[in-house]
């Protein structure tokens, strides 16, 4: 079951920089949106600033592929690293961090990946005995234009060389075209981020249905995958007991405990600009309006005893399924880890290194 992602339909204009014209990226997508009007910039051109999410970018990426997830000390950081395949997301969640941040609405994907390859290799190979844990779901959803980019299928047949490297690929939609370049199962993590189901239904637009997530999900775990779950992010909102416990509940409908890796609890959070953003565009995400306290990193989040409230509602529901040590936060304090888990990440070893220990099984 593939999800059709409706931004894809609406597509008009491919624009692509001089210096990828002929690559393999560019003629795939061009083959794979025969009607959609192609661009080739001249040498030095630029994409006007103010375009929208009806144009795709084919870009010539001259910076660095390989990244560290913009945690911050303050917080307890999993030490997750991206490698960026490029920006923007055809889906339309309220909350999204990017809708805010990013200026420019464009879907931007790198098509220069000899590029990107020469700096993972690089990289991988000259670090053998370092194991990486590492996702391209920060700055876009891993799969959400991989019907006419291919870009995981040939991430995973790529790092399928580096027996060092494990690749999460996080996402709100169904594609698994993906899974017959895969080398090998256990160094690849499919992974969808889940929410209470009216959460998913008055806030995130153009994704697949938390039923069609979690099919997805068992077929992986049936071919041989683990699988990673995110619940990220947490809403406050009336009535949201029933609503999260009733997504627990359909999560052990498809999947056995031992089939996820990790699951991520993480509060809804953001800059100020976030919050205005939401506000202004999404006027009736009656979330916006709660109660926030400014966070040591300057995100606002929820108070927090209201946070420790639900964080223990949702993980005293995951544990009486059996998960346990999957469970981590993202970008919490100890404090918060005390009062809910009853441990901190230094009682595992350190989180970077549980998560790794997780990831690699
Ligand atoms: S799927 Fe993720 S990246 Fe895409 S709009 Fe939703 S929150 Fe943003």
């Amino acid at each position: 079951m593939e999800h059709q992602v409706e931004a894809i339909h609406n597509l008009h204009k491919v624009i692509v920089d001089p210096g990828v014209r002929n690559s393999p990226m560019a003629e795939r997508v061009r083959s794979r949106l025969p009607e959609v009007e192609c661009e080739v910039l001249e040498e030095g051109g630029q994409i006007s600033s103010n375009q929208d999410q009806a144009i795709l970018y084919l870009k010539e990426y001259k910076g660095r592929f390989l990244r560290f997830c913009p945690g911050t000390k303050h917080y307890r950081c999993c030490g997750y690293r991206i490698i960026h395949i490029g920006e923007n997301c055809p889906l339309n969640c309220s909350y999204c961090i990017l809708k805010a941040y990013f200026q420019d609405r464009t879907l931007k994907i790198w098509a220069n990946q000899e590029d990107l390859w020469r700096e993972l290799r690089v990289h991988f190979s000259g670090n053998p005995e370092t194991r990486f844990r590492v996702g391209t779901g920060e700055f876009t959803d891993s799969l959400a234009l991989e019907s006419i980019t291919g870009y995981s299928r040939d991430l995973v047949s790529f790092l399928g060389e580096y027996e060092n490297v494990c690749l999460e690929l996080k996402s709100k939609i169904v594609d698994l075209s993906w899974m017959d370049g895969v080398r090998r199962s256990d160094r690849v993590l499919p992974a969808w981020s889940l929410n209470a189901i009216d959460v998913v239904q008055s806030e995130e637009r153009g994704v697949a249905s938390l039923e069609e997530r979690l099919i997805a999900a068992r077929t992986c775990a049936g071919n041989g995958f683990r699988v990673c779950l995110h619940f990220d992010p947490i809403i406050w909102y009336f009535g949201w007991e029933q609503g999260y416990a009733r997504t627990i509940e359909m999560i052990f409908d498809y999947l056995k405990p031992e089939e996820i890796a990790y699951l991520s609890l993480g509060s809804f959070r953001g800059m100020p600009e976030l919050m205005a953003f939401i506000k202004k565009n999404w006027p009736d995400s009656g979330y916006i309006y709660n109660e926030f306290v400014s966070g040591l990193d300057g995100k606002m989040r929820l108070l927090r005893p209201l946070r420790v409230n639900q964080f223990r509602y949702v993980a005293d529901r995951l544990k009486r399924h059996g998960l346990e040590r999957q469970l981590y936060f993202c970008m919490e304090s100890d404090e918060i880890w005390q009062a809910v888990l009853g441990y901190t990440p230094k009682d595992l070893g350190g989180l970077q290194r549980h998560l790794l220990e997780q990831a690699f099984g």
